[in-house]
């Protein structure tokens, strides 16, 4: 959409349509903040008129207030970060969804090339019930065959098939597309010392720091044991390198074994840029070189790979 071709009173006419709609009409920018939802919307979520929350401080909010989306797990953790490591991934998603309130709701998710996402939410109660049990059960399956058990984030599979998506808009678009390795320092000596369901905490513990210093966009996937790889698009070498120290700061600061309050853990990182006649495997090898030389170098570090 260009927004210049529409003239400013017809742009406001269009808000105060969305304002008054039956619909649920909301928006999230690039970092996952709320900046627009109409009435419906906040009716719907229990929401004040002054609440902007971030999509992850809205689920928390559905999950602990019984309000809004309805969210049926016993690991509500898992499922947020679950839930997270798929938004955002794809320029259009549709999805149905329950509401707490016993309604049931057809999403779509329109995402901007600056990284705001458009969300529209129609009442769809009504509609004839037959297939959504199955529609329901297909979904689910599809999210288990893409997600890691343990941290609930993108599989090693899925995060393949982000790759390849990225490549062909590196290919088509020239859209530039970060990729980064990390693999987490000495972390046998963590299972040895602490145990191997410590290991495990550890790892559940990192995949939720790591998101909170992503946007929507970025893909993030477990693909192996203690091993990450992340797709950044949209961004500069200051800016991977920047999201990369945060993640670093973030864990100086956190304490993932309550039994241990003192355990502090680093990771080692290979960054790179996604080439237009890369495969899958030369990107990954290429980070994954790199983040060998930054393990050479003493560990909690990154190098860059070398194009
Ligand atoms: P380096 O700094 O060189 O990466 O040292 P490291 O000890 O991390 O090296 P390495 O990659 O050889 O060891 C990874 C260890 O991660 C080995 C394996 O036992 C452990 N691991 C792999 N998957 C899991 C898991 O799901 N849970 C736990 N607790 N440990 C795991
Ligand atoms: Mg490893
Ligand atoms: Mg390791």
């Amino acid at each position: 959409m260009h927004t210049h071709a529409i003239p400013d009173t017809i742009a406001h006419e269009l808000l105060a349509i969305a304002d008054a709609a039956p619909l649920l009409v909301f928006l999230f920018d690039g970092d996952d903040r709320l900046r627009y939802a109409n009435d419906a919307f906040r009716s719907s979520f229990a929401l004040a008129p002054d609440a902007f929350p971030s999509w992850s401080e809205l689920m928390t909010h559905c999950h602990t207030e019984k309000v809004g989306a309805l969210i049926n797990t016993p690991d509500f953790p898992t499922w947020l970060a679950s839930a997270r490591s798929r938004r955002g991934k794809s320029p259009y998603r549709a999805f149905e969804a329950d509401l707490c309130d016993g309604r049931w709701v057809w999403i779509t998710e329109t995402l901007r090339a600056d990284g705001w996402m458009l969300c529209i939410g129609s009442d769809i109660t009504d509609l004839k019930a037959s297939g959504r049990a199955l529609r329901q059960s297909r979904d689910l399956a599809i999210r288990a065959a893409q997600t890691d058990a343990l941290t609930g984030i993108s599989n090693r599979p899925h995060m393949t098939a982000q790759l390849e998506q990225r490549l062909a808009q590196v290919r088509q678009r020239s859209q530039m597309c970060g990729i980064a390795l990390i693999d987490l320092d000495e972390f046998k000596c963590i299972n040895d010392r602490y145990g191997h369901p410590s290991g495990d905490l550890v790892l559940q513990h990192f995949a939720r720091t790591v998101q909170q210093a992503l946007r929507h966009e970025d893909g993030f996937g477990r693909v192996g044991g203690e091993e990450f790889l992340l797709l950044l698009p949209r961004i500069d070498t200051a800016g991977m390198e920047a999201i990369i120290r945060r993640i670093m700061a973030l864990l100086r600061d956190a304490s993932p074994l309550p039994a241990h309050p003192e355990f502090r853990f680093t990771f080692s990182a290979g960054l790179g840029v996604l080439l237009p006649h890369d495969t899958p495997s030369t990107a990954y090898s290429r980070v994954d070189k790199a983040m060998y030389q930054a393990k050479a170098a003493g560990r909690n570090g990154f190098r860059w790979a070398q194009a």
